[in-house]
């Protein structure tokens, strides 16, 4: 079926409104104007005005006139309304089609495009809430865009390395040796660290890590790590250490989500700290839990700390390229701390130490 487009349809709707507004005015009229001119005629004649002999030519006048009056009426008023109601609805549909053509423009990636404010207020309304949409859109086109261009750019690296090995080894430029496999293998290790820590990266940032929170106690969980990562440390390496309440109150978290983050945070303090200790400090204050890993080792310089918690930023790049850091887990370990409504944050002084604390709300 032909389907009518909304300007007909509102042109239609308008003109026939005013067809049965002008039908029922002439056919009303029609029937009760000569009656009543009738009736104020015999009104007359009981008054004394010998009306006899004009009456018939009195009507007919009457009727002559009414005729011609309405038929101006009618042709003035239905040009009128014919021109009105065409401008309204060349109006509204105008507004319509521009929104059209931005969405239609913004869909094949004209992502700045906006919709125009309008004096109808539902249709401002739609476009406000178009604009809304198109500005959230356009902010993770952009994030989309920088971390693929982060993305390859880290993966490059390891990548050259592993072709640079493997066409020396073909060429016979270097000779196969457990070295230069192993060589390969920490390479490969890398790409693969890499890639993991992507994607859980890509999935905190877009919101699809499931979080799951609950009231929890923390304190089994910073045991049994600090437990964990004390096998990890050297004879000679920093002493890692507890420090909190033997009663910690319950939290509102996700128990798997914050040993990620600590995970991250003491694994970063035992890489960057030499010697002296490390300690994980929780304190309840002000309906928060509050944790600090607190470590005695490298330390960040001041002007690098507002960079930390950037995905991809390393101090340091080639050290810690070599050391096999990916500087994502910051930049995970802030959105996970975000995703159960806390915060990050760190002070560090270069050559004496970092601290990095997060708090989560008490149950
Ligand atoms: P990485 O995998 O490289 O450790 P992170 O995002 O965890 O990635 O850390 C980013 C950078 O921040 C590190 O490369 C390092 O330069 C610096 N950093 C993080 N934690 C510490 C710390 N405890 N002491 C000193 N520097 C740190």
């Amino acid at each position: 079926m032909n389907k009518m487009d909304l300007r007909s349809r509102l042109f239609l709707s308008h003109l026939v409104v005013m067809f049965v507004g002008i039908v029922s005015f002439v056919v009303i009229s029609k029937i009760s104007s000569p009656r009543f001119f009738v009736l104020h005629l015999e009104k007359l004649q009981h008054e004394g005005f010998d009306l006899l002999d004009v009456r018939t030519d009195l009507v007919d006048g009457f009727e002559i006139a009414w005729s011609r009056s309405t038929l101006w009426s009618v042709l003035a008023g239905t040009s009128a309304a014919v021109g009105l109601s065409y401008w309204v609805s060349r109006r509204i549909v105008q507004q319509l089609t521009e929104m059209e053509k931005i969405t239609q423009r913004f869909a094949t990636g004209q992502l700045d495009s906006r919709l125009p404010l309008s004096e109808i207020p539902e249709l401002n309304r739609l476009g406000a809430s178009f604009n809304r949409m198109a500005a959230s859109l356009e902010g993770v086109e952009v994030r989309r865009r920088e971390l693929i261009g982060d993305m390859t750019h880290e993966l490059r690296t390891p990548l050259t390395v592993v072709r640079g090995y493997l066409e020396e080894l073909a060429d016979g430029g270097i000779e196969s040796s457990p070295e230069v496999y192993l060589s390969l293998i920490k390479e490969t290790k890398r790409l693969e660290r890499l890639v993991n820590d992507l994607q859980e990266l890509s999935k905190a940032e877009a919101g699809y890590l499931p979080i799951n929170i609950q009231p929890v106690n923390l304190l089994p969980l910073f045991k049994s790590l600090v437990h964990k990562f004390a096998d990890q440390l050297l004879e000679d390496g920093p002493v890692l250490q507890l420090e909190c309440p033997s009663i910690l109150p319950l939290v509102m978290a996700d128990i798997d989500r914050t040993e990620q983050i600590l995970v991250n945070l003491l694994g970063n303090a035992v890489r960057y700290t030499i010697t002296g200790t490390i300690t994980l400090r929780a304190w309840a204050q002000a309906s928060q839990l509050h944790i600090a890993v607190i470590d005695t080792g490298i330390g960040i310089a001041s002007y690098d700390i507002p960079y930390v918690f950037e995905r991809f930023w390393r101090a340091d790049k080639s050290r810690d390229r070599h050391s096999g850091g990916t500087g994502i887990g910051l930049a995970i370990s802030k959105r996970l701390v975000e995703l159960q409504g806390g915060l990050i944050e760190v002070e560090s002084e270069r050559g004496f130490g970092s601290i990095f604390r997060f708090c989560l709300p008490l149950a």
